[in-house]
């Protein structure tokens, strides 16, 4: 099929696409509103539902744990390692207490099944790692209070 184009020398030079182009850029630089941050100068404050690294709760310098295996059975990435042991009182403690942060889809279930609600998910989302083992969180560091929640 012939098509007869017939257009004028502006459009020709292309220039009114060029002017609306500059436009768009010159609108975009200096009068929209920014959604990107200078990070990580520049950090965005997440809301208290925000599910990040884990920590476990202390009451007195004691994990407020009692071993009950709880959240490895509802953990679906199969990521929590517990090893259960017995104190002098016979209250149950996690002798060991692992969670792989790699391996976790940070669901949330095992802060909802524990019944002592001693593991919890802070708002920390800063876990990147330089070896495969420093993903893996022993009771030492889940220990350290990550948020007020
Ligand atoms: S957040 Fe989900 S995947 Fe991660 S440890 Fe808890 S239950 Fe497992
Ligand atoms: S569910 Fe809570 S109390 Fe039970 S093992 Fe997990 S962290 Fe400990």
């Amino acid at each position: 099929m012939l098509v007869n184009k017939k257009s004028g020398v502006l459009n020709r030079l292309y220039l009114y696409e060029i002017v609306i182009g500059l436009w768009i850029t010159i609108k975009n630089m200096f009068f929209a509103k920014k959604v990107t941050i200078q990070y990580p100068e520049e950090r965005r404050e997440y809301s208290d539902r925000y599910r990040g690294l884990h920590y476990i709760k202390a009451v007195n310098g004691v994990e407020n744990c009692t071993a009950c295996m709880l959240c490895p059975t509802v953990c679906p990435a199969e990521c929590i390692h517990i090893e259960a042991g017995e104190r002098p009182d016979k209250e149950k403690y996690p002798v060991k207490f692992e969670i792989d942060i790699l391996r976790c889809c940070y669901c949330g279930f095992c802060e909802e099944a524990c019944p002592k609600d001693a593991i919890k998910l802070s708002n920390i989302y800063e876990m990147a790692v330089l070896r495969r083992e420093d993903g893996i969180y022993d009771k030492e560091k889940l220990l350290v209070q990550r948020s007020n929640k």
